[in-house]
């Protein structure tokens, strides 16, 4: 379903991710779960942005004052803020990881100016604040990171772990089941 506060951001069309399947169409309740999600790393960004320091302990102070807010607002349970700081800790690290992996590629792929709204947006504009800062937020950058169905997590590419079927995510999203083989457990590229 297209939403038209959340244009298609990432466009790669040199590569075959292109051809996948469209994503499969959210629940009014994966949508709101989505939008949250958007909020609170937009919110998690402006109070990182607004800050001194750069570093781990900086975006781990602002995800914390973001979710204090959150929920003081009454838009998610005190325990639903945990779980958002937990995806947005995967989906930084996982964004850390590409771009050490790919480098140059990636950093243009993840420019501010291509994004349009969403997490995704507001997740590049703190790896480009951050810069070296968070590039050593890792402590675990060996293991896979995986995304499973049920999941918040911002727009990409998940690629089935069981039957390595490909499914893109143009906005931030739910993380669907596998249209393919109904599988639960997928890992994330852009
Ligand atoms: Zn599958």
């Amino acid at each position: 379903m297209d939403n038209p506060e959340k244009p298609a951001t990432l466009e790669r069309p040199d590569t075959p991710e292109t051809a996948s399947r469209p994503e499969t169409q959210a629940t009014p309740e994966a949508e709101q779960k989505a939008g949250l999600y958007d909020r609170f790393v937009e919110l998690s960004r402006d109070i990182f942005a607004a800050g001194q320091d750069k570093g781990r302990e900086a975006m781990e102070k602002a995800m914390e004052r973001a979710r204090e807010q959150m929920t003081a607002a009454g838009e998610f349970t005190s325990d639903q803020g945990e779980t958002f700081k937990r995806y947005m800790r995967r989906d930084l690290e996982q964004t850390r990881e590409e771009m050490r992996q790919f480098g140059e590629s990636a950093k243009e792929t993840l420019h501010p100016a291509r994004l349009g709204a969403g997490a995704l947006s507001s997740l590049s504009k703190i790896m480009k604040a951050a810069g070296h800062a968070l590039a050593e937020l890792s402590s675990k950058a060996e293991s896979a990171l995986e995304y499973e169905s049920g999941e918040v997590t911002m727009a990409g590419t998940l690629t089935c772990l069981a039957c390595g079927e490909k499914v893109q995510l143009r906005h931030t999203a739910v993380v669907p089941e596998c249209p393919k083989c109904g599988g639960t457990r997928f890992r994330k590229s852009y």
